[in-house]
């Protein structure tokens, strides 16, 4: 039997970006069962109605166009040391080197009820077309537990279908992983004007039905009531709580793995010289602050998996850590974030300071003006930029990119009040400011002011001099 250069298990976002970067040079193979690679972040706009689902499905040519084989199979077992993995058709491939990307899959709570039928994650095709499907058979009602980009996301795909749909979360603001409180409250705002039911600072206790979900149960002791158990309505709770690593696979494998996932050094190398392991499977740390964080994000999964290539074909690149820039969008607001939020920041220790710049999208004297708020994050001691968040009425990625950047440079607050910036009527506000450098000057003026009153109370707490009297301290 061949014995293949490569073999990827997973086909998501790290192991097409291998196949594109390796498939040229190596003997490799991708391995993944689904029918087709998933554009997962597209999934809630496919439930919405604005694309038909066969649009979120990706090419099978991303992966064989650079030469890569793809095998539509499940693998069941990797043997270490003797360099193969088993196929659930029975097969054996054998391989020189083993690159795990086996991904991630939704959480669900342990709750009582969690198994009842209508309870599930979101993740896949299948979750896409179930939720399609209930829609399309007499769906009303709909929990979505998990305030964060994609419980979001799908809470308005719903509502946009005009199903009754209540968002549970146990923090008191969505978004919490993106946004700071003062941020939330415009998105927050929106949500509930699109009749979008808001359950915050509430965990999900139980969940009650016959056979299939009826009620959700909440700390508090409310009762969402979804469908009388005999109602020929079906009914629906998607848990969005977050993803865990998929390590099935690892199971006495000896590969060493970590709470959130399999253990790689920044060459994306396992504890096993001839296995690599990337993307939402593994676990990594914080490019700022060194410390393990969650980054399942396919804008981590993908450069993690270009210095992998990188290496293989012969570099010496190291991945540093996830910045986690992310974006979302609620009604018509455009939200985005990159770096540290204030909580997270002071959990980690930061001294922070804040600047907010509040302006509009375009001149405005000019007809379509939207507001626009950027709120930097910074080091007080050092000034240094350890976060960012945007609220926009237009698209707002670049904005979270070059804020990145600046966190990824060590980007200080006069460096962002420094930023040469462009103008014009409708692509920006007048050239007097721009909203991050008035964020950066605001942040400025805050250690201004925090400084001349820590020195004023110095001075206050110093006995004054008195004139004509030598001072004898
Ligand atoms: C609804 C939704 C919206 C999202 N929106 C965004 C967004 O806007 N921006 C963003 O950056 N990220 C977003 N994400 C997250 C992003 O999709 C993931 O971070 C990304 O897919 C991770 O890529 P991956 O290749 O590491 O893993 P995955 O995409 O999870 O792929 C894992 C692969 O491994 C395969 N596999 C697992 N076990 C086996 C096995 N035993 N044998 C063979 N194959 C196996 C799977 O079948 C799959 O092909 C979203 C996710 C969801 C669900």
């Amino acid at each position: 039997m061949s014995t293949k250069d490569i073999i990827v298990i997973g086909g998501g976002p790290a192991g097409i970006t291998l196949a594109k970067r390796l498939g040229r040079h190596f003997d490799m193979a991708v391995i993944r069962p689904e029918p087709h690679s998933m554009i997962y972040c597209a999934m809630p706009y496919a439930i919405e109605g604005l694309l038909p689902p066969e649009k979120t499905f990706k090419k099978d040519e991303l992966v064989t166009a650079s030469g890569a084989e793809l095998i539509r199979e499940h693998v069941t077992s990797i043997n270490v040391p003797e360099k193969y993995v088993v196929l659930e058709s029975g097969g054996i491939l054998h391989f020189q080197r083993l690159v795990i990307a086996t991904g991630a899959i939704p959480l669900i709570p342990q709750v009582p009820g969690a198994r009842l039928e209508g309870v599930m994650g979101f993740k896949t095709q299948e979750d896409m077309e179930t939720i399609i499907n209930l829609c399309r058979n007499g769906l009303r009602n709909a929990v979505v537990v998990g305030a964060g980009a994609i419980g979001v996301e799908l809470v308005q795909a719903l509502r946009t279908r005009n199903i009754q749909v209540t968002l549970v979360d146990m923090l008191p603001t969505i978004l919490g992983n993106m946004l700071d409180e003062d941020m939330t409250t415009a998105p927050t705002e929106i949500l509930a004007r699109e009749g979008i039911q808001l359950a915050l600072s509430r965990r999900v206790s139980a969940l009650e039905g016959s056979s299939r979900v009826s009620r959700v149960l909440l700390d508090n002791g409310q009762a969402i009531e979804l469908e009388p158990d005999d109602s020929e309505h079906p009914t629906l709770v998607v848990f969005c709580v977050g993803v865990r690593p998929e390590l099935t696979l690892l199971k006495d494998t000896g590969i060493e793995v970590g709470p959130t996932g399999i253990l790689v050094d920044g060459r994306m190398q396992t504890n096993i010289p001839y296995v690599y392991a990337c993307g939402d499977c593994v676990q990594f740390k914080s490019a700022l602050t060194g410390e393990v964080i969650s980054g399942k994000l396919a804008t981590n999964a993908v450069p993690m998996a270009k210095v992998l290539a990188a290496n293989l074909l012969g570099e010496d690149r190291v991945y540093p850590g996830f910045y986690n820039g992310a974006a979302t969008k609620i009604g018509e607001v455009y939200v985005g974030s990159t770096g540290l939020t204030v909580s997270a920041a002071s959990r980690a220790g930061f001294n922070v300071v804040t600047g907010m710049g509040k302006l509009f999208t375009r001149f405005p004297v000019m007809p379509d003006v939207r507001p626009l708020t950027v709120k930097l994050v910074a080091d007080a001691s050092s000034r240094r930029i350890i976060g960012g968040q945007i609220l926009s009425g237009v698209p707002v990625t670049a904005q979270v990119d070059l804020l990145t950047l600046a966190i990824q440079k060590k980007c200080v607050l006069e460096d962002i009040r420094d930023l040469s910036y462009s103008a014009q009527p409708y692509q920006s506000f007048f050239p007097a400011n721009n909203a991050m450098v008035m964020a950066a000057e605001q942040a400025l003026k805050a250690l201004r002011t925090q400084s001349e009153l820590s020195e004023n109370n110095e001075r206050e707490q110093t006995p004054p001099l008195t004139v004509g009297q030598p001072d004898r301290s």
